[in-house]
């Protein structure tokens, strides 16, 4: 059984946005941000924020979660992003008042849906008087930042065409007559890194105690796994529906872990990143904790990646 999983990796997309700041006028700005790298210098890159990404698994998360027959809140059963907030008949659950422990409300979480327990919510709100109870998602996830020097982003002219609408725009932002506007377009090489902490699916962040029989944590773990590796095959972002990014390639690391320690991960933006991660794994297998329970595989393309989350999902499933 893996208690920890991670993957770092390089991933290329060719022509997407997948995130962008807003607009201004009629041009849309893409996510820009500041990285330091290994020398010191600053470099100003695209990229996509962990919020989008962890959206994007998410997603995937409910289908996989469906197919699987898992429990969902009303909330997440039309993908509110509420959660367990917007299902009334949890927030009104009867014989719940304001003696009741919040871990117990906390187990109710967990039992009662599996993207909350997986993803994590805040539940605020009145059960029984005014409260604050933190589900910690069991899984994270960084910016996909563009690598310095192979990333590049460009602002491209599009028009809607009216043929009898030119030049009867309204001026006032409204979808009417023919609009023209702008809209980037990003391409490169970008560092992911996620970190599952598979161990925590199903466990009461209070009580520290499981609150699910094996077969649903099993089920849970590997509709969460599945639920990555869909986010790199299908990156459900924003302006998909013209801007659908070209998948070009993405090779890393994934590390695992069976023992207490974490699986270990370094970024992509290191260029020795896999060489580095290779000497980490030694390291922690050298520990008395942690004796042969840290693993590699590296992984050069898309279809590599999906062989061994596969392997995986696998072998945590049996
Ligand atoms: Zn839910």
């Amino acid at each position: 059984m893996y208690q920890s999983l991670s993957i770092s990796g390089l991933l290329t997309l060719e022509l997407h946005a997948l995130n962008n700041e807003g607009a201004e006028g009629n041009t849309m700005m893409t996510r820009m941000v500041d990285i330091i790298d290994q020398q010191g210098r600053k470099h100003t890159v695209n990229a996509v924020s962990g919020d989008m990404f962890k959206h994007i698994v998410v997603e995937h998360l409910l289908g996989a979660a469906r197919s699987a027959g898992l429990p969902l809140c009303a909330g997440c059963a039309v993908f509110n992003a509420n959660r367990i907030c917007a299902d009334q008949g949890f927030m009104n659950t009867p014989g719940w008042g304001k003696e009741t422990l919040d871990s117990v409300i906390l187990g109710g979480v967990i039992e009662r849906c599996a993207i909350d327990d997986c993803a994590g919510i805040l539940i605020t709100g009145k059960i029984g008087k005014e409260r604050s109870i933190a589900r910690k998602s069991c899984f994270e996830i960084g910016w996909v930042v563009g690598r310095p020097g192979a990333v590049t982003t460009d602002s491209y002219f599009h028009a809607k065409y009216v043929p009898e609408g030119r030049g009867e725009g309204s001026g006032q932002g409204e979808n009417l007559g023919q609009n023209i506007f702008h809209r980037p377009a990003s391409s490169g090489q970008y560092a992911a890194v996620v970190n599952l902490d598979l161990y925590k699916v199903g466990r009461n962040d209070i009580t520290l105690a499981c609150g699910l029989g094996e077969p649903e944590r099993r089920s849970r773990v590997t509709a969460l796994l599945r639920s990555v590796l869909c986010a790199f095959v299908k990156p459900t972002g924003a302006h998909r529906n013209t801007q659908n990014p070209h998948v070009v390639d993405f090779e890393g690391i994934i590390t695992t872990s069976t023992s207490s320690l974490p699986a270990p991960t370094v970024s992509a933006l290191n260029k020795d990143y896999v060489a580095e991660l290779d000497r980490l794994v030694v390291a922690l297998n050298g520990l008395s904790t942690g004796a042969g329970s840290i693993a590699a595989r590296k992984f050069n393309g898309l279809a590599a990646f999906a062989e061994q989350m596969a392997n995986i999902e696998r072998q945590e499933a049996s």
